[in-house]
């Protein structure tokens, strides 16, 4: 049973921040509440005071600017996965979200809970990690922003200061001849991932040789991260099928699988496997077509 809490609703990021500062670690903030809301009801939670921000509209929004798109951390999953600029320019981001729970969650959920809700089987994470996105973390002494794959630190835990909010998802622009792709093996058709991997390689004008490559993985260790010596295999190389197999391989000696209900240690190492080669071919289809 839920306990009995005070509820506000700033309408500002100052009012948010403001009650944030003042309620301390009696606090919780809400966005959608997809994820806060089972810990509540579960009695993992149990925060005197709830700073709902989700009427924020300064925190709602994408914009496509010359530097890259900004994504406010208060838009939904829904709205990114309809995003027509999103669609055009970062289209593995749309896919990755029509893979996101049900419409009814990503119609109220926002990208901005999954990021600090630091479920190291969320989707969005290694996605952004790929596109190499940056985070905008602010509180009332300002702002800083970190890049996306230093954001979560351990299971359920992410690199908000108190007091912080999480305010924007940046993206760089995608460089030519790129492809990203990403997938997840799950059990249940739009559930969480029982092994995620997303690949950004980036091929030379006309070589077509791998000038550049970002591999993420999700659920395979207590935090979203990069494959960085899987990495350093497909770099500076022609890609083939056997480097791919090579760099899945030293992709699944990076990791550091849990075993639970949905599979073994050993299982998630032979998916980050098999993942890492399939997203890296499809990565380099798309390099390839751009
Ligand atoms: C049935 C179901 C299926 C799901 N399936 C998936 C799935 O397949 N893949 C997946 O990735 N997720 C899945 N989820 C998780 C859920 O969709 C996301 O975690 C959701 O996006 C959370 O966003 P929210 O706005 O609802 O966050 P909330 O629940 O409101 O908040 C989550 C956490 O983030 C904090 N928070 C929220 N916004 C901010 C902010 N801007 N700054 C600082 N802290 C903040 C809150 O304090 C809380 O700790 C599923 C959820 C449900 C209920």
């Amino acid at each position: 049973m839920i306990k009995d809490f005070e509820h506000f609703a700033p309408k500002t990021l100052k009012e948010a921040l403001t009650l944030l500062n003042k309620y301390g670690d009696d606090a919780k903030v809400i966005c959608g509440g997809q994820s806060l809301l089972i810990l509540m009801r579960q009695g993992l939670v149990a925060p005197k005071y709830i700073i709902d921000i989700k009427g924020i509209s300064e925190l709602n929004y994408i914009k496509d600017e010359k530097d890259g798109l900004k994504i406010g951390a208060t838009t939904t999953h829904r709205t990114i996965e309809k995003s027509p600029v999103i669609n055009k320019k970062y289209p593995v981001l749309a896919e990755m979200e029509t893979r996101l729970a049900s419409i009814q969650t990503r119609n109220w959920g926002t990208i901005g809970g999954n990021l600090c809700h630091g479920d190291p089987a969320g989707d969005p994470a290694p996605v952004l990690i790929a596109l190499n996105a940056t985070l905008k973390v602010a509180g009332l002494k300002g702002t800083r922003s970190m890049p996306a794959e230093d954001f979560t630190l351990d299971y359920f835990e992410v690199a908000l200061e108190p007091g912080e909010l999480l305010t924007e998802i940046q993206l760089p622009p995608v460089p030519a001849r790129t492809g990203t792709a990403y997938t997840k093996f799950n059990i249940i058709e739009s559930d969480l991932a029982t092994v995620s991997a997303a690949v950004s390689m980036t091929l030379g004008s006309s070589d077509g040789v791998c000038q550049n490559v970002r591999i993420a993985l999700g659920a395979a260790a207590p935090a979203p991260m990069r494959a960085k010596k899987a990495e350093a295999v497909l770099k500076g190389k022609k890609i083939t099928d056997v480097l791919l197999a090579q760099a899945g391989e030293v992709a699944s000696t990076e990791t550091e699988p849990i075993s639970d209900i949905q599979a073994s240690e050993e299982y998630r190492r032979e998916l980050v496997k098999v993942l890492v080669k399939r997203m890296g071919k499809e990565a380099l289809v798309r390099a390839k077509q751009t």
